[in-house]
């Protein structure tokens, strides 16, 4: 494979600029642009994880910047290849000037991803891990960076290695059994197989349902803040974006400033629309009223829905809580710093969390937390924990599920083993294409070209 070369920190000014190299030429690449001053030894002569000071030049031997260059001799780097890594000034100017001077000595510019893409070329990572290094970079709080990180430790690569053993065995035992009759094979007991199968559906079952919960930690989960006029729903939403350390992203919009701000609570990311688009929205909400909040509804993972509780509770507050029955909502008993009309024990009957909260005096804050986190499932958030972190992890595993329910099937219909392993086989391949053992380019290919350049 080609040696290649990109700026691996980010396109902006900063103190230290890192320009990475990698390949089999990398060194005698390097060698060409750098001067060191540290040492007599050329970085040819240097063992991994050593450095030296010196210079980089240009291929007409103009000096460019001061450099440390740092070696890593393949397998142990990143990639699995030999790499040097030269650490300038972070001026963009400069470092594209280095850059070039790389280019001119050998190395071609590096895809997105490819250094990544290498390492797992290189079996030094799996693609789940390789995904995790996405998420690394992509964290916005202290779970999800945690969960990432385990991720990339080969947490999730572990437990779906451990599962995939127990069926590849299972399988060449019965396809011994099946393919050589004749042969003194012990044969499997029914209830032992069935016992491997159940198993690994349970483990798949238990890794499923970790994805919405990993999701809402790093991604978040979009939520609806519903309520007739004048209930505080954006007084509310401002108790919520008020806490400043709490906001994660600000989505602009084209029109407004802001159309999507990400806060978080505890372990989850609440995705909110706007206060602008709440006040947007209320002329809509009166003329047609209960459909907007239906439909508000049917998309929301998350419902707060808000009641005041100084005024009578009137058609539309039943016509909301009708529209978020079968919905995840917690009911926001407002304004408890004026007299009430009504008690919060009527929304109790709801079958939903309540929680009383007055909005402009900002009391009840933590036990709108706590309930948002009892609602989502995030409270009790492992992050070391094997978890399914994304869509495409998700996919597989689903697909890996219905094949072992199937290999049950048919084992319970009285198929033929034959039948019970091609389902069986079916299962395995699909975990195989989920840490990419046996993944096709193009999947790899999809997977690498949402990284960025030097990483
Ligand atoms: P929205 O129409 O549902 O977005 O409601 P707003 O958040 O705009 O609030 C309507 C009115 O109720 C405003 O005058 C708010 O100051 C007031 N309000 C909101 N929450 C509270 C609260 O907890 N206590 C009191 N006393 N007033 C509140």
């Amino acid at each position: 494979m080609k040696t290649i070369a990109a700026i691996s920190t980010a396109p902006a000014v900063g103190g230290i600029g890192v320009i990475r190299i990698s390949g089999e030429e990398a060194i005698a690449v390097a060698q060409k642009v750098f001067r060191a001053v540290s040492t007599t030894k050329s970085l040819a002569q240097m063992q991994g994880y050593t450095a030296a000071y010196g210079f980089v030049q240009s291929a007409g031997g103009q000096k460019l910047d001061e450099c440390v260059a740092l070696v890593f001799r393949a397998p142990h780097s990143y990639t699995g290849e030999d790499v040097v890594e030269l650490s300038c000034h972070g001026g963009l100017f400069l470092l594209k000037k280095v850059l070039e001077a790389v280019f001119a000595a050998g190395a071609i510019p590096a895809e997105a991803g490819e250094f990544t893409k290498r390492a797992f070329l290189n079996k030094k990572i799996d693609l789940t891990e390789a995904e995790a290094v996405a998420s690394i970079i992509a964290a916005q709080s202290e779970a999800s960076a945690a969960a990432a990180l385990s991720a990339k430790e080969g947490a999730l690569f572990q437990k779906i290695s451990e599962i995939n053993e127990s069926l590849v065995s299972l399988s060449a035992h019965l396809a011994a059994w099946t393919d050589y009759p004749e042969d003194d094979i012990e044969a499997l007991a029914q209830e032992e197989l069935e016992a491997v199968l159940r198993s690994a559906i349970e483990e798949c079952e238990a890794l499923l349902a970790t994805f919405e919960v990993s999701q809402i930690v790093s991604e978040g989960v979009d939520t609806a803040i519903l309520g007739r006029t004048n209930v505080g729903k954006s007084s509310l939403m401002n108790l919520i974006c008020g806490e400043q350390k709490s906001i994660v992203t600000d989505i602009e919009g084209t029109t407004r400033d802001v159309v999507e701000t990400s806060v978080r609570m505890g372990n989850a990311v609440l995705k909110l629309a706007d206060t602008a688009g709440l006040r947007e929205s209320e002329d809509t909400i009166e003329q047609i009223g209960i459909s907007l909040s239906k439909k508000k509804a049917e998309s929301a993972g998350l419902i707060l829905a808000v009641f005041d509780c100084s005024k009578s509770l009137g058609e539309e507050d039943f016509a909301l809580l009708q529209a978020i029955k079968n919905k995840r909502a917690i009911l926001i008993y407002n304004k408890t710093d004026l007299s009430a009309v009504w008690e919060p024990d009527f929304l109790a009957d709801y079958g939903k969390p309540v929680v009383t909260v007055s909005a402009k005096s900002r009391a009840g804050y933590e036990a709108l937390v706590n309930a948002v986190e009892e609602a989502l499932g995030t409270k009790d958030f492992n992050p070391y924990a094997p978890l399914l972190a994304t869509e495409r992890q998700k996919q597989c595993l689903g697909t890996a599920l219905s094949c072992l329910r199937e290999a049950l099937a048919a084992l319970h219909s009285g198929l033929t083993l034959d039948a019970v392993n091609v389902s069986l086989d079916a299962a395995i391949s699909a975990f195989l294409e989920l840490t990419g053992e046996r993944a096709t380019e193009k999947i790899t290919q999809e997977i690498f070209k949402h990284f960025c350049v030097g990483k």
